[in-house]
C-alpha cells in the first residue's frame, strides 16, 4: 500500500486530504507543523508528500529543499496564493507539481496517482537498465566497465556512478547540489565543485572534444543534463 505524508496545519484540509486518499486505497500520515513534517519526511518511508506552503514556523519552500536533500519521492505543493504558484514554477529544486486551494479532492487523488505511476516507472527503469548504449558510449553496469567506440576506458568509482546516473536519466537536468548529494551523500566531505571536477574528468574520457561536449550538457546556472539521443 502506498503511503502519503500530508504536511498541513489546517486540520479540516488535512482531514479532507486524508479521507479522500484513504478511500482510494492509500495509507496516510499527517504532520500539522513544518518541523514535524521534516522529521517524519526524513526519517520514515513514504511514497509521496503533499506539502502545504503556508505553515507556521518553517516555510514550505525551505522544508521542500531540506526534504529533497534526502528523498527524491514526488512532492506536491498545495497552496492558496497565486504568488506561490509563480514561485513554485520558478523553483528549480524540489516540487514535482502543485495544487491550488480550494481543490477538487478527486483531482488531488488523480494527481497523486499520476505522480506515483510516473515515479515508479522512473525508478524501475533505472533499476532494470543494466546496459546503456548511446552514440559509441557503452556502459555495462554489472561489470562496471565503460567503452568508447569499443575501447575500454578507466573510471574511478565516483566518475562511474555519476556518469551512469546521468546517462540513466537522460534529458533531465540535475543541479550540482542534487548530484553531489546523490553520488557522494549529504555527509560527504567536499562540495559542489567536486561535481564540476568529476564532470570535467568524465568529459576528457568520453568526449571527442571535451570543450564541446555531446553527452553531458551544461545547463548554465542550473546543472547538467545527459543528452537524449533519438
Ligand atoms: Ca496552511
Amino acid at each position: 500500500m502506498k503511503k502519503i505524508l500530508i504536511i498541513e496545519d489546517e486540520k479540516s484540509i488535512a482531514e479532507l486530504e486524508r479521507d479522500y486518499l484513504e478511500v482510494n486505497g492509500f495509507e496516510t500520515e499527517i504532520a500539522f507543523t513544518g518541523e514535524d513534517g521534516l522529521i517524519k519526511a526524513t526519517t520514515k518511508e513514504y511514497d509521496l508528500i503533499l506539502l502545504d506552503l503556508m505553515l507556521p514556523g518553517m516555510d514550505g519552500f525551505e522544508l521542500c529543499k531540506q526534504i529533497r536533500q534526502v528523498k527524491d519521492i514526488p512532492i506536491l505543493m498545495v497552496t492558496a496564493r497565486k504568488e506561490d504558484i509563480d514561485m513554485i514554477r520558478g523553483f528549480d529544486r524540489g516540487a514535482d507539481d502543485y495544487i491550488a486551494k480550494p481543490f477538487n479532492p478527486n483531482e488531488l487523488v488523480a494527481r497523486v496517482k499520476a505522480h506515483l505511476t510516473r515515479y515508479d516507472r522512473l525508478v524501475n527503469k533505472s533499476h532494470s537498465k543494466k546496459e546503456i548504449r548511446v552514440q559509441g558510449l557503452y556502459i555495462d553496469e554489472s561489470s562496471r566497465q565503460i567503452f568508447i567506440n569499443g575501447e575500454e576506458k578507466q573510471f574511478t568509482a565516483k566518475e562511474f556512478d555519476l556518469l551512469t546516473f546521468l546517462a540513466s536519466n537522460p534529458n533531465q537536468v540535475f543541479s550540482k547540489d542534487h548530484l553531489f548529494e546523490r553520488i557522494w551523500g549529504i555527509d560527504a566531505f567536499g562540495d559542489i565543485s567536486t561535481v564540476t571536477v568529476h564532470v570535467r574528468k568524465i568529459r576528457e574520457k568520453i568526449e571527442m572534444n571535451p570543450s564541446t561536449p555531446i553527452f553531458i550538457e551544461t545547463v548554465w546556472g542550473v546543472g547538467y543534463r545527459f543528452k537524449e539521443f533519438g
